[in-house]
């Protein structure tokens, strides 16, 4: 995400152009392949069931806004699967999208206290609701996970371990990834999903950097770590399969800008 956003839940008073993400549950409206440029929904002929301001770059305003499940696209406008915009949208409006999903969300699904069942408040000065019975606060929430580049010396040279999940397409291989769990540290996360996922122990974890991921609402913290101990021995409950590779002998790897490829990528660039 540029440095140079700034987010903010009041929209500015004067009704000014932005940019609007708008979801059909998942789904993102474009406009011949482009984020639409309105003073609000209603002028395409669309009914927002929610809306939300998320602040301005410049003077750039963006809103994300929902609408029901049922909405037919204006003419010349589609509904597209968020994720496939990834290598579609410019990375800075790909990440807002992303952001705007989140936050529809968030607000869709805590409009009532999860303790007490009361409808939830705004409290008006964040981005946070409030229970006016019990008290409760709500945020939006993300979940933050690891994912590591992991090395070691092979017989022909340095290799990074590339695996790939039942869930995977065919032949796709990417670094390994996992949630953290609550009261573990981000480097324990790291250990431990290499141990459960493939077996053996690393040494030197080492943060490389992040990246919100919003399939959910995922926030992916990327780290390098070496081989330190024990063969291969993969859990086959999670994963179809894993295996060494050197620079030269990749399988398919997940596309720029995942922060997975910049982890293969900074392996291949320091061979
Ligand atoms: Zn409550």
């Amino acid at each position: 995400m540029s440095n140079s956003f700034i987010s903010s839940i009041t929209p500015p008073t004067a009704g000014e152009i932005a940019c609007f993400f708008i979801f059909r549950e998942r789904h993102i409206l474009l406009d011949r392949d482009q984020i639409p440029q309105l003073h609000m929904v209603e002028e395409i002929g669309l009914t927002a069931v929610r809306q939300q301001y998320l602040g301005h770059r410049n003077a750039t305003h963006y809103y994300a806004a929902e609408v029901a499940a049922d909405t037919i696209p204006p003419a010349g406008m589609t509904f597209h699967k968020l994720r496939g915009t990834l290598t579609q949208l410019p990375e800075f409006q790909f990440w807002m999208a992303g952001r705007a999903v989140q936050v529809l969300e968030w607000d869709k699904n805590h409009q009532f206290c999860g303790r007490c069942g009361a409808i939830m408040k705004d409290v008006g000065y964040e981005r946070a609701k409030k229970c006016p019975d019990c008290g409760l606060f709500n945020y939006p929430r993300i979940s933050p996970a690891m994912i590591v580049q992991v090395t070691k010396d092979g017989a022909n040279g340095r290799e990074i371990l590339l695996a790939r999940s039942h869930r995977h397409p065919p032949n796709l291989f990417s670094v390994l990834a996992g949630f953290v769990e609550p009261g573990e540290t981000l480097e324990e996360c790291v250990a431990r999903e290499i141990r459960e996922e493939v077996g053996f122990s690393v040494k030197n974890i080492r943060y490389f950097g992040s990246q919100p991921w919003p399939f959910p609402n995922s926030l992916m913290v990327a780290f390098t770590a070496e081989h330190d101990k024990g063969e291969i021995e993969l859990n086959t409950d999670e994963m179809a399969a894993a295996d060494w590779f050197t620079a030269d002998n990749f399988p398919i790897i997940p596309p720029l800008p995942t922060i997975s490829r910049q982890l293969i990528d900074d392996f291949v660039e320091n061979e």
